[in-house]
């Protein structure tokens, strides 16, 4: 962890904030205001200069999210963080920032649905291209490199077939290339997975998922080294705008207080359910990365401490009785977002992946008749009782 907490459950409630500067205020503050007032004009012409240091105006800079800015470095074992409006404003800061017109983006076979859209609209305005690839050996990895190469952009594991990425073989191989390794770390949390440690350059989050983890705020995190960071921070955060409020960083502040409490339920659950759903008839195939059975199971060993919280399945039939299935079911709901208290569940075809071209889909795994599941907090066996009523319905139908 940091130089101050030696574990992950302290920093998280400690890390970036002293109640003694704060008149003994136990939670952070939120100065919700847009601006800062200088003593003189010449303190406001040397904060702007950079000689001082200080607030100048809230898209610049924030007390309440430089707090969460600061948590979240630590957590990751960063040197600086930066916080976002979005998880998308996130993304897109980042790839702006690590390329220009004519660049080239090696990319994670399996992407978010909306960084694959931006991805195609990088390409078509400022013909920054890109390539998918697994990334299994050095080889195949090598063999797509361009001298015009400026990024690889992860996501480990792969929504939804939960297959895994070996971060330490690509970080390796990018470093001789002299390009910059990017992790989506949404569905990991540093509790499960720190990028950072394994060689990766930059590690960013949809925040409004497990770091909030109570589905009432849309947010963004990203870290990495200073120089990478305020080169965001400075051109595509700062000009772009994409900040965000200082009551969301508060949210999360708290939010990231129970973490690493509600990802060992949340893995716990999944663990319980995964297991329960590998015996049931109705299902053709489960992903989940805690399967041991799993092709990239040794992988998930080195780099992730648990499954985590999210499952996909196909139910047997069409894509009528996976959207049956979701229909049936009563305590858990029918959403896409996930690392809630709730569980979610949501179908990508026609949901978070819909805007992904049908071969694109298809290639990622993606059929007619997979769901996903985000394995909310209650407990496993009302979860479970939900699933297998819903699931005879389809049956019998
Ligand atoms: C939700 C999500 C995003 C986008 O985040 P928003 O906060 O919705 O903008 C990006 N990556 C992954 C893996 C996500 O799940």
């Amino acid at each position: 962890m940091g130089e101050k907490y030696k574990h992950i459950e302290t920093a998280v409630i400690h890390e970036g904030y002293d109640s003694k500067q704060h008149l003994g205020s136990l939670a952070a503050p939120i100065f919700q205001t847009s601006t800062f007032v200088f003593d003189t004009a010449e303190q406001g012409e040397r904060r702007f200069a950079g000689e001082e240091e200080g607030y100048i105006y809230s898209r610049l800079g924030n007390p309440t999210v430089k707090a969460l800015e600061d948590r979240i470095a630590v957590l990751e074992g960063a040197e600086a963080g930066l916080a976002f409006a979005s998880g998308m404003a996130a993304v897109s800061a980042v790839l702006l920032a690590l390329t220009k017109a004519n660049d080239h983006i090696i990319c994670s076979q399996g992407l978010y649905g909306c960084t694959f859209g931006l991805l195609k609209l990088m390409k078509e305005k400022y013909n920054i291209d890109h390539d998918f690839c697994e990334m299994k050996t050095a080889d195949e990895l090598e063999a797509i490199i361009r001298p015009e190469t400026t990024c690889i952009y992860i996501e480990t594991p792969i929504n939804p077939t939960m297959k895994m990425i070996d971060l330490e073989l690509v970080a390796a191989i990018a470093h001789k290339h002299g390009i910059a390794v990017v992790v989506d770390n949404t569905f990991s949390t540093p509790y499960l997975q720190k990028p950072l440690d394994h060689g990766c350059d930059i590690v960013l989050h949809s925040a409004t998922k497990y770091i909030c983890g109570h589905g009432d705020v849309i947010a963004g995190l990203a870290a990495g080294k200073q120089d990478l960071i305020s080169q965001v921070a400075k051109s595509t955060l700062k000009d772009i705008g994409g900040i965000l409020s200082p009551f969301d960083a508060w949210l999360l502040l708290r939010g990231l207080k129970t973490l690493p409490v509600r990802m060992d339920r949340h893995s716990e659950n999944a663990e319980r359910i995964f297991q329960m759903l590998k015996k049931e008839p109705m299902i053709d195939r489960v992903y989940y990365p805690g399967d041991t059975e799993h092709p990239d199971y040794l992988i998930m060993e080195k780099q992730m401490k648990q499954g985590g919280g999210l499952i996909s399945f196909e139910v047997k039939g069409t894509k009528a009785d996976a959207q049956r299935l979701l229909n049936e079911l009563k305590l858990i709901k029918i959403a896409v977002s996930l690392g809630d208290a709730e569980t979610l569940i949501q179908h990508p075809a026609t949901m978070t992946h819909a805007v992904v071209p049908e071969q694109s889909r298809l290639e990622m795994g993606i059929t007619d008749q997979l769901v996903r599941l985000s394995v909310g907090l209650e407990n496993w066996e009302d979860l479970w009782d939900d699933l297998k009523r819903a699931l005879t319905a389809v049956e019998m139908k």
